[in-house]
C-alpha cells in the first residue's frame, strides 16, 4: 500500500462544552477531532460520511443517553465496528459493567486524568487501525493491491444471489497473460511482478461501473465479475481489456502472440431469462468462462472468446 495513512478520526460526544474542550485539547495533536454535543448528533455523524475510528462517549446526556447511543451504533452494520469508550461521571462500577455489556471497549472517568485518557484512547486507536489493516490485507492481493481470489469468491456469491433474485444478467471474464512463463524466464521475476501490477491497474481502470470487480485469480490470471451485464456488454468490455493491455506496449520478445505482452480472455454470461434452479450455476458460469479462455488460447491468444 502506497497511500499515506490519514490521521485517525476521534469523535468526542459530551453535552458539556467544557468537557468537549478539555478532551479535544488533549487529543488534537494525534487525531482529527470531531465533536457532538448530544446523542442524536453523534449518531448522525457516525452514520454519515466521516466514519470515526473511535468514539469517546459520555454516558449522561439529556436527549439520548450514551448507553442508548452505543446500543444504536452496535445495531447498525455501518457503525457496529467503531470502538466506543464510555466517559462516566460517577465512579460507579454499575455504569461500567452496563457499558461493557453494550459492547464498549473501555471507559474513562470524570474528572479526567489526562495521561490515562490519552493512553486508553491510543491503545484502542492502535487496535482499531490494526484490525482495519488486517481486513484490508485479507481481501487484497499483496502483489497487485487489487481484490484477491477469496474476495472475488465472496463478491461473486453475493452478486450471483442478487442476479437470481432480481432476474438480472451476470457476466464473468477470465483472463490469462499470454506466454508469461517465457516473460519471467527472460526478463526476470521482478519485471514479471511489475508487469502483473501494470496489467492489474489497467484492468481496474478500464472496468468502469462501481459494482464491477477485477480480481487476481491466480498467478497470471485475472477475473472480472460484471453484475447486470449481458453477453454483448461483457464481450465489448473484454475487447477493451484486451486492447488496453496490448496498448501498454510492454515489450515481449519471446511471445508467440505478438511483440508485446497480451491477454487471452474467456467470457461467459448468465442471461436474465435463464432458468436458475441449479445451485451449481455459479461454478458452471466460471467453468464456461474458463473453457472459453482455453479456446482463445487455442485460436492463437491475444483474443476474446465467448462461451
Ligand atoms: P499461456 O500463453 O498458455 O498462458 O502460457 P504461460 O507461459 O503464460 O502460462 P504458464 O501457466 O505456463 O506460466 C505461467 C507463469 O506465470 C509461470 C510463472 O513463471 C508466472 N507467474 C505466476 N505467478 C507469478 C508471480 O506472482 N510473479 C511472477 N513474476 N510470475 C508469476
Ligand atoms: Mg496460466
Ligand atoms: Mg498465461
Amino acid at each position: 500500500m502506497n497511500e499515506v495513512t490519514p490521521q485517525p478520526t476521534l469523535l468526542i460526544v459530551d453535552d458539556e462544552p467544557a468537557n468537549l474542550h478539555v478532551l479535544a485539547r488533549l487529543m488534537r495533536d494525534e487525531y482529527r477531532i470531531v465533536v457532538a454535543n448530544c446523542g442524536g448528533k453523534a449518531l448522525e455523524l457516525a452514520g454519515g460520511g466521516m466514519k470515526p475510528d473511535l468514539i469517546l462517549l459520555d454516558v449522561q446526556m439529556p436527549d439520548i443517553d450514551g448507553f442508548e447511543v452505543c446500543r444504536l451504533l452496535k445495531e447498525e452494520p455501518a457503525t457496529s465496528s467503531i470502538p466506543v469508550i464510555f466517559v462516566t461521571a460517577r465512579d460507579s462500577s454499575g455504569d461500567e459493567e452496563a457499558g461493557f455489556a453494550l459492547g464498549a471497549v473501555d471507559y474513562v472517568s470524570k474528572p479526567f486524568q489526562p495521561a490515562l485518557v490519552r493512553a486508553r484512547v491510543r491503545t484502542h486507536m492502535r487496535l482499531k487501525q490494526k484490525t482495519d489493516l488486517l481486513e484490508r490485507f485479507a481481501l487484497l492481493d499483496g502483489l497487485t493491491d487489487i481484490p484477491n481470489r477469496r474476495s472475488f469468491e465472496d463478491h461473486s456469491e453475493r452478486e450471483f444471489r442478487r442476479a437470481e433474485r432480481d432476474r438480472l444478467p451476470l457476466s464473468v471474464i477470465m483472463m490469462d497473460i499470454d506466454n508469461f512463463k517465457p516473460y519471467n524466464d527472460h526478463y526476470g521475476h521482478g519485471p514479471g511482478d511489475d508487469c502483473l501490477r501494470r496489467v492489474a491497474r489497467t484492468l481496474t481502470r478500464v472496468a468502469g461501473r462501481p459494482r464491477d470487480i477485477i480480481a487476481r485469480y491466480g498467478g497470471e490470471e485475472f477475473v472480472a465479475l460484471l453484475p447486470s451485464t449481458d453477453v454483448s456488454g461483457a464481450a465489448e468490455l473484454a475487447e477493451q481489456f484486451r486492447s488496453a493491455v496490448e496498448s501498454l506496449g510492454i515489450p515481449h520478445e519471446y511471445s508467440d502472440a505478438g511483440k508485446v505482452v497480451t491477454l487471452s480472455l474467456g467470457v461467459s454470461t448468465m442471461s436474465a431469462l435463464e432458468d436458475r434452479h441449479d445451485s451449481e450455476k455459479l461454478g458452471e458460469l466460471l467453468a464456461r468462462a474458463d473453457t472459453a479462455l482455453y479456446e482463445a488460447k487455442k485460436l492463437g491468444k491475444n483474443r476474446v472468446c465467448c462461451a
